[in-house]
């Protein structure tokens, strides 16, 4: 018995629309994966993945004997144009590219053939020579085994639960339901669009996908086809014998079948290319950028941690480069430049290239979007995440109009350098435009598991983006595998080599700790290098800013007002990952229960706020204030304050005298990227031949790489409150040594090594252009 679901699909096919092809497309494209849309040379590939993406009236159907889950990872590779319908299961299962969803009735149809799976299993079970294979499989059960073992007893077996066979490639077996096979469900799926059969283009390359080729569409074998396939198909009119394999054969056969205006296939426009040899896309400018009486002045950043000054410096023996950032000047401006310089002087070949954008789109690409959806996420507070998507449509709009600023800037080759998880998708818009650059990205944040990661709606396009870099940097060696156990989640990962961790990282010892970690993975067809940088600082920055009368009189004024108190400090941003809530309460504990520290210690916390549009500090300030009034409140005594509390951020000069003076560095983020002040404190103490301590969350960060801290865990009062109260009791000596070891850490990892050994990584061995 054949039950015909194309009948039973066409009556419906006037009933209900199909979603998205609102016009008659002028070809559909129905291929097989493996071997035929997924081979060919490089350029052939791009030419016809460039054609499908740009060509609205092209529809693509993939037909796979894969299981849609064995597809999924193809829809997270942006260099692969996303398919409007998937037929996969060797033509069991038919679902719809964009939602996922079955396509009804067409599915209802096979589903009501399929006697279930383990009816099925059961039935073959006895019979000799099966292995089942384990790959996603639905309404099909799929086996390996050898040609003698389809006999007349399995086929009798098959029939009696209304099944049919397909055996193919001498080894691939599945038992389907009945008058189900890719070329049905194709015909059925283009009678339900109402496609003219005369628009449809088959492709294949095995004898599985023959059932293709008889439902009478235009069909291509394509070059290096299955010889039985070959066979199967000569002397049909209307298949085409290709000569070069994969997209390659389809593009011949487009053209042979005039399916296409052959000029539109021919030429894409092609994107203009620069000369500079690394771009930097950051989403800062280089400098800052105030107005004085009405006209745009630029003078260098005051940010203390010296990324952008060691970025720069790549640029200070003439290379020739460009910084791509965004600027909300509005180009009607009379000093508005979209190229300016950044300092003639000292990088003559550097320029910016400007991406400008509206007060409407900062505020949601910047302030709301990346700090509500991706920074919790990002840090593990994935409970506070907010995801819109229309703020995700102004994310990728942002970020396509950063890859083409940078496709425009590089050179043949370059090397472009992409900052943090503002321009997450950059690398996909940049691969499609220029598969020939060097990618490299950093991450500055933490970077989570797939147990958080996997919240993002996302996902996948996010991770499909990153694995077309060529070279991913984090700080830590955790942060690393992390991204590739998401990876992992998304699509078949395979690694390549894997390298210690120690002795630059600790491994058992803190929170953030890890053993080993893979730093070369393939996955999508490409290799993908990782590793692991903590930034670093500028030292030298450091010791000439101490080095000043100015730096002197703060800190012996400083020193005066502490009046022999120990002082415990604290730098932060306010922020729910910087753990400043847990760290008050601890202290306050501490002063409950240890009075004979009153008078002899008090805290200084520097707290700064967020800029005041984003509404979710709001809560937090509020409840951090209400711990410091209580604190003072219930244990100020005459000319002693416990607790200092600034709501205001401080220059860098005299953040450096407060380092200079303070005793203990108390650092507690629940979570944290990596923390420069812990590393600032040490420079600052170690340059002064003080005895500081840093008493460091071991959630952050830095603690897997500052060995000679203590560690504490600031999920758990117990732990700060035992952990300050040791970090207060330590010996000098002790002190001394555990800060010679952290400063000579500091000293030797600082930032110009930083950017060196990245850029000397991402361009090592680059495996450039696109997928192989
Ligand atoms: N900072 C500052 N003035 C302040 C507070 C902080 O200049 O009042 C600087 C601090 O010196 C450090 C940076 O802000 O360089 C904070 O960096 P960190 O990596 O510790 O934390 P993030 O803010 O990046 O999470």
């Amino acid at each position: 018995m054949t039950i015909d679901i194309g009948i039973q699909a066409s009556s419906l096919a006037t009933a209900a629309a199909p979603p998205r092809l609102h016009e008659p497309p002028a070809l559909l494209l129905a291929t097989d994966l493996d071997g035929t849309f997924l081979a060919g040379d490089v350029a052939d590939r791009q030419q016809l993945y460039q054609t499908i993406t740009r060509r609205t009236d092209i529809a693509l159907v993939y037909v796979t004997g894969r299981g849609l889950e064995a597809v999924l990872p193809l829809l997270a590779d942006p260099t692969l144009p996303r398919p409007h319908y998937i037929i996969c299961d060797v033509g069991a299962t038919v679902v719809d590219g964009e939602t996922l969803q079955a396509v009804q009735p067409l599915q209802g149809a096979i589903e009501s053939l399929w006697p279930g799976e383990q009816p099925v299993s059961s039935a073959v079970a006895d019979h000799p020579g099966l292995l089942r294979q384990d790959v996603p499989q639905q309404r099909r059960c799929s086996y390996f085994c050898e040609a003698q073992a389809v006999d007349r007893e399995l086929r009798a077996i098959v029939a009696s639960i209304g099944c049919d066979l397909l055996f193919s490639a001498g080894r691939y077996l599945d038992v389907l339901p009945r008058g189900v096979d890719k070329g049905h469900t194709l015909r059925a799926l283009v009678q339900y669009l109402g496609v003219a059969p005369g628009r449809v283009l088959v492709a294949g390359d095995t004898l599985n996908d023959l059932s293709m080729y008889r439902e009478g569409f235009n069909g291509v074998c394509v070059g290096e086809a299955e010889h039985g396939l070959v066979e199967a198909t000569r002397g049909l009119g209307h298949v085409l014998h290709a000569q070069r394999p994969g997209c390659g054969g389809i593009l011949e056969a487009i053209a042979h079948f005039d399916l296409l205006d052959a000029r539109t296939l021919a030429a894409e426009p092609g994107v203009p290319e620069g000369k500079s040899r690394l771009v930097i896309v950051y989403h800062r400018l280089p400098y800052e950028e105030t107005e004085v009486d009405g006209r745009l002045v630029r003078r260098p950043h005051r940010s203390p941690n010296g990324i952008i000054p060691t970025l720069l410096s790549f640029f200070a023996d003439g290379r020739e480069g460009a910084w791509v950032a965004w600027s909300d000047r509005s180009p009607d401006h009379p000093d508005y430049q979209s190229h300016p310089a950044v300092d003639r002087e000292r990088y003559p070949r550097l320029r910016t290239a400007l991406v400008p954008l509206d007060e409407a789109d900062i505020d949601i690409f910047y302030r709301r979007f990346s700090k509500e959806a991706f920074w919790p996420l990002l840090h593990t507070f994935w409970e506070r995440a907010q995801f819109r998507e229309d703020h995700w449509q102004v994310f990728l709009r942002v970020n396509r109009a950063f890859a083409e600023a940078s496709a425009a800037e590089a050179a043949p080759g370059a090397t472009v350098w992409i900052h943090d998880y503002n321009l997450w998708m950059v690398p996909a818009f940049l691969r499609e435009l220029r598969p020939d650059l060097v990618i490299a990205f950093f991450h500055h944040t933490h970077f989570p598991s797939a147990d958080v990661f996997n919240v993002v709606p996302w996902r996948r396009e996010i991770v499909g983006s990153l694995l077309q870099c060529d070279y991913i940097g984090f700080h830590i060696p955790r942060q690393v595998e992390n991204f590739v156990d998401v990876a992992r989640g998304a699509l078949p990962v395979k690694t390549l080599a894997r390298t210690s961790c120690a002795p630059r990282f600790l491994t058992y010892g803190c929170a953030v700790g890890l053993d080993r970690y893979s730093h070369r993975i393939e996955a999508g067809g490409r290799e993908v290098r990782l590793g692991a940088h903590p930034v670093g600082l500028d030292v030298a920055r450091v010791r000439r800013l101490l080095d000043t009368p100015e730096a002197a009189q703060r800190i012996a004024a400083l020193r005066d007002s502490l009046g022999g108190r120990r002082l415990l400090f604290s730098v932060e941003r306010l922020d729910y990952t910087k753990g400043t809530l847990e760290k008050l309460l601890a202290y306050e504990r501490l002063l409950e229960t240890s009075p004979e520290l009153h008078r002899k210690i008090s805290l200084t916390v520097v707290c700064v706020p967020a800029s005041r549009r984003m509404v979710i500090y709001r809560e937090l300030q509020t409840q951090i204030e209400q711990v410091v009034g209580r604190i003072n409140g219930r244990f100020s005594q005459v000319h002693w304050t416990p607790l200092q509390f600034f709501f205001r951020p401080l220059p860098f000069e005299e953040l450096v005298a407060w380092y200079a003076v303070a005793d203990i560095m108390w650092i507690t983020p629940l979570r944290d990227g990596l923390n420069l002040v812990a590393k600032e404190y040490v420079a600052v103490q170690g340059a002064s031949k003080g005895s500081g301590i840093v008493l460091l969350s071991e959630f952050a960060g830095v603690a897997a790489e500052l060995k000679g801290a203590l560690l504490t865990n600031p999920h758990d009062i117990g732990d700060l409150l035992t952990q300050v109260r040791h970090a207060i009791g330590l010996r000098r000596h002790e002190a001394r040594s555990r800060l010679r070891q952290m400063y000579e850490i500091v000293c030797h990892n600082d930032i110009e090594r930083w950017g060196r050994e990245f850029l000397a990584a991402a361009e090592r061995d680059a495996v450039v252009g696109a997928s192989a």
